[in-house]
């Protein structure tokens, strides 16, 4: 039987997010670190009176606590009433700010959405006038979406506390669905499907129960067709209560003699739908149609979730320019890489590479053909190593390659490669060649730690500049010997 994944990871996070305080807290210390703000607050609209009220902040400064706010007033109250981000990127001259802490010089707020319905706003200030491009607002918005998921989540958690039957059937589809639905005398449900949309179409992720399939679809399914294609296309609960009788009937079980498909939306987008299945015939009562649809609602918002949480991961670790991994990411994967090979003996390197005279090639080409030129370059890195090596930007015009399963010929070979490759390409507008110069250290030969071999590949580097650039040399071996001292 298929094990209903990504739902099941999901749904531990959404179940696992119930102290509210707890989740926005985290939000909030990752805003805050992550984008270098002073102040962050998550509000919540107070309906009744009008207000935002803070529920959460950090980073504020002593004595200038966030406070209530009505909600025709500041940054954070225009981002609720015209349900969008808004941005002061120099709070003192715009009209609508309303002071709250002194060190304050640009402000970011984001409404933070159940649904259609706002609910509050995550309030982002920094002490640098104009601290927020393009790129952050967007990473932001995101962040803000996993606070109004932590919101969702405990409103219908409390929600499904006071009924507890629909507890019960969103701990089944998290786990062994169809098993625990069964006990629920209410659907006698046999099988559970979930049938997500991508690109192509409809997609089966995930399937439980008795049923046995009468077809071999490949987990693809044509999306105009069936009870989910309709439900799909009307955006609304579907009930088929006697297949036989229905003159179009497409499925996939032999045993189905009715169901239920609830489409499973998540801020206004539709995923795709929940199928309950039955052996008998008219299981499924309009009656239970609004619980089921709180059922479908917190999976659309798990799934959403685990879409949300793999995107911000991927963000964090990929560099804006370029598109290909970042410092950040190089920091954590070369400690891998090292302890991978020291457990399967079989030796690892660090290509440090840095392009020649490139603040020349800004100065002679401009600002905008060197941004180029990084992303040519790193694309040919990319495109000349294996999928198991990873290539990053390490910082400016400096890149960091790390090659699994290699010895130093092999990297040697590998940087020297890249070395010629790059110094005969042409690159658009740029009426000369561009050169590279590069240190290669390798597990265990020039060290057996993480600092050890970047420093070894660093001083290849220097060394290759020293030598007159556009060359390629071996780190010193002498961090070794220190490494093995610390052992
Ligand atoms: P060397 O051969 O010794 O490496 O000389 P260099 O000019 O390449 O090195 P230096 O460190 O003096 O200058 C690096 C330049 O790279 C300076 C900086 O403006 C430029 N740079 C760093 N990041 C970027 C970027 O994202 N885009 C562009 N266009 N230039 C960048
Ligand atoms: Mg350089
Ligand atoms: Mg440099």
């Amino acid at each position: 039987m298929q094990k209903i994944a990504i739902l099941y990871d999901a749904s531990q996070a959404v179940l696992s997010t119930f102290d509210l305080d707890e989740v926005l807290r985290q939000i909030l210390v990752i805003a805050r670190d992550y984008f270098h703000l002073q102040n962050v607050a998550i509000l919540l609209l107070d309906k009744d009176k009008k207000e935002l009220a803070p529920r959460c902040q950090i980073g504020w400064d002593a004595g200038h606590e966030c406070t209530r706010l009505p909600l025709d007033q500041g940054i954070t109250g225009a981002a609720a009433r015209q349900k969008r981000p808004i941005y002061a990127p120099d709070v003192s001259r715009d009209p609508q700010y309303v002071s709250s802490a002194q060190s304050t010089r640009s402000e970011l707020a984001i409404p933070l959405m159940v649904r259609d319905e706002v609910v509050g706003v995550l309030d982002c200030q920094s002490a640098n006038i104009d601290h927020f491009d393009n790129e952050k607002i967007d990473l932001l918005t995101l962040f803000s979406t996993q606070a109004s998921m932590a919101l969702q989540n405990a409103r219908l958690y409390s929600l499904e506390r006071q009924r507890a039957r629909h507890m019960e059937v969103i701990n089944a589809i998290a786990r062994e669905t169809t098993a625990v639905l069964d006990q629920e005398q209410t659907f006698q449900v046999g099988h559970v499907s979930v049938l997500l949309r991508d690109d192509d179409g409809l997609l089966l992720r995930a399937s439980q129960g008795r049923f046995t399939a009468s077809t071999s679809s490949g987990g693809r399914i044509p999306v105009t067709s069936g009870l989910w294609g309709r439900a799909l296309a009307l955006g609304k609960t579907l009930i088929e209560n006697d297949v036989r009788a229905c003159a179009e009937y497409v499925g996939f079980y032999q045993d189905t003699q009715s169901r239920m498909c609830i489409p499973l939306v998540s801020f206004g987008q539709s995923l795709g739908v929940l199928m309950l299945e039955s052996e008998r015939a008219a299981s499924f009562q309009e009656g239970d149609v609004e619980s089921m649809e709180a059922v479908a609602d917190i999976c659309a918002t798990a799934i959403q979730n685990a879409h949300y949480v793999e995107r911000v991961k991927q963000l964090a670790y990929l560099d804006g320019l370029t598109g290909i991994f970042n410092r950040r990411y190089f920091e954590m994967r070369v400690v891998e890489e090292i302890d991978r090979a020291r457990r399967f003996n079989s030796g690892m390197a660090v290509l440090m590479i840095d392009i020649d005279q490139f603040k020349r090639l800004n100065d002679d080409f401009g600002h905008l053909l060197g941004d180029e030129v990084l992303r040519q370059v790193s694309s040919m890195f990319h495109g000349q190593v294996r999928k198991i090596d990873v290539v990053c930007r390490y910082g400016g015009e400096e890149f960091a390659i790390l090659l699994s399963q290699t010895n130093p010929q092999h990297a040697l070979g590998v940087a020297e490669k890249l070395r010629r490759l790059v110094e005969t390409w042409q690159f658009p507008g740029v009426p000369q060649s561009v050169t590279i110069s590069a240190g290669v250290a390798t597990f265990p030969d020039h060290g057996t730690g993480r600092d050890e071999l970047v420093k070894s590949a660093d001083a290849g580097l220097y060394a290759a500049k020293q030598g007159g650039r556009n060359r390629v040399l071996l780190g010193p071996t002498f961090f070794k010997a220190a490494a093995q001292g610390q052992d």
